[in-house]
């Protein structure tokens, strides 16, 4: 781990092979693994890190879009890939390079039908999603009739999967909640197989699901926020290791008097003789402007100082008056000491919103 010289994004590979390890513990032999892997992997990267969990033996990934697929197959992923999001307009695209599309309506169904049968395609893998208390997308129970007989109208495709998604499965006030969603799921899976004759793999749990609720795991899982290191939870995060460090540098240093201000719209008023630093990182980096004006903080030899004022695009500036610290000095926004969990909080927001907001302008260095 080096010292940074200039604003990084910092990824430790073999705390990803750590955190994939703990969350397979916790599975079944015969579970399958899906890594959610959209956004860049949350905000890291997302071929390097399906390159990686591919060494791992992983048994699908998961991207929201298919653009995101896209990329993955151009770096060489031959894993399948379910798409969770797709758009009819690509669709097309998602069939040349085999992707997986999640059907959550008849209405994209119908449109999936289409283009299979345009083609001549036999039996493409398709995951059907069904709600069961999120309200997001998915097939009600009541569906299930139209779409088993819209799939027995053609050869063009074939259900691998059906899927649904928990709504609070981090939370232990809504247990009852939670298992009242099981319970849908199961009633669902039960009546699709007698209706259709097929048995397709089922899937339910996300990171939380995994560790909370043993017992719906079914044949595969979904993580996501687990493989970057965060538990969602103070006892689950002292067994994963954050993989991303967000590091910057010391650009200047300002010493200001009493009454002076600092930034945009003068936001910040020193209350006295104060010392300031100027970081190379700002709203265009991921640094969003709810951090500025003391919500949040970074971290400068072992001591926190306050993001002062508004964040700017490119910068943000940071109290330092009561620290020991000179111009080049390395700055810590988050890391896996300072987890990115503890800087969401102080901001009011959740550990997924800061991590995938770190945008493709940062550097991204990768620790074997
Ligand atoms: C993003 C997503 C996941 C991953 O959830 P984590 O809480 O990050 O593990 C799983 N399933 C679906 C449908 C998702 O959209």
């Amino acid at each position: 781990m080096s010292k940074a010289q200039e604003t990084i994004l910092e990824i430790d590979l073999s705390a990803l092979t750590h955190n994939f390890n703990y969350l397979k513990s916790k599975l079944q032999p015969q579970t399958k693994f899906l890594a959610v892997v959209k956004a860049f992997a949350y905000g890291s990267d997302s071929v390097a890190i399906a390159k990686h969990l591919e060494k791992l033996d992983i048994d699908y990934f998961a991207v929201a879009y298919v653009k995101e697929g896209v990329a993955l197959r151009d770096a060489g992923i031959k894993t399948p890939i379910l798409v969770l999001h797709p758009q009819s307009i690509n669709f097309k695209t998602l069939i040349e390079r085999c992707l997986e599309p999640s059907i959550y309506s008849a209405h994209v169904l119908d449109e999936f039908i289409k283009i299979t049968e345009t083609q001549a395609q036999k039996n493409y893998p398709i995951h059907i999603k069904f709600n069961t208390g999120l309200n997001r997308l998915g097939f009600e129970e009541n569906e299930i009739d139209t779409v088993v007989s819209k799939l027995k109208s053609t050869a063009s495709i074939k259900v691998k999967s059906l899927f649904s998604h928990l709504a609070a499965s981090e939370d232990a006030k809504e247990l009852d909640f939670t298992n009242l969603q099981i319970e849908k799921f199961k009633t669902i899976a039960k009546k699709f197989e007698d209706v259709s004759g097929q048995k397709p793999w089922l899937h339910l749990c996300n990171t939380s699901g995994i560790i909370n609720y043993p017992e719906a795991h079914f044949n595969m899982v979904r993580s996501g926020i687990g493989l970057y290191g965060f538990g969602n939870s103070v006892e689950e995060d002292k067994n994963l290791k954050p993989i991303a460090s967000l590091k910057s540098v010391i650009s200047q240093i300002h010493t200001i008097e009493k009454g002076e201000t600092v930034g945009y719209n003068r936001a910040y008023t020193s209350i006295g003789t104060e010392r300031t630093a100027t970081v190379p990182i700002g709203h265009a980096d991921g640094i969003n402007r709810i951090y500025g004006n003391g919500n949040g903080f970074v971290v400068i030899n072992g001591e926190k100082a306050p993001i002062i004022g508004n964040v700017c695009m490119d910068m943000i500036m940071v109290n330092i008056t009561n620290i020991d610290c000179v111009e080049g000095d390395e700055v810590i926004i988050f890391n896996s000491e300072y987890r990115a969990s503890n800087l969401s909080e102080s901001a009011k927001t959740i550990s997924y919103e800061i991590i995938t907001a770190v945008s493709q302008r940062v550097k991204r260095i990768f620790l074997p």
